[in-house]
């Protein structure tokens, strides 16, 4: 199974979130969940991306499950998400 840990970083966002919006996976900011553009599936009970490739094809426990969650795109550079992101045109969790 191909998976990488979710970045941490200092500057985790501590504060009330605007409606319609869900933090971003890896600093909490506040990301608008309609129009976010990269999204990231997260496993293991929140410590690791599971690579869209990987979509479909392997099985994740449900119980570490956390779904799919939006990341801003300062992270997605900072961190080199690109390749582990996807898009889609959905509110994200299902
Ligand atoms: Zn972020």
């Amino acid at each position: 199974m191909k998976t990488r840990d979710v970045p941490h970083t200092e500057t985790l966002f501590d504060g009330d979130e605007p409606e319609d919006t869900l933090p971003c996976a890896v600093c909490r900011r506040p990301v608008k969940s309609a129009t976010a553009k990269h999204w990231i599936r997260i496993i293991n009970g929140g410590g690791e991306i599971l690579h869209p490739s990987e979509f479909g094809k392997v099985e994740v426990d449900p119980m570490g499950d956390l779904g799919e969650w939006p990341v801003g795109p300062d992270c997605r550079r900072k961190f080199e998400l690109q390749g582990w992101t996807f898009k889609a045109d959905h509110d994200g969790w299902k």
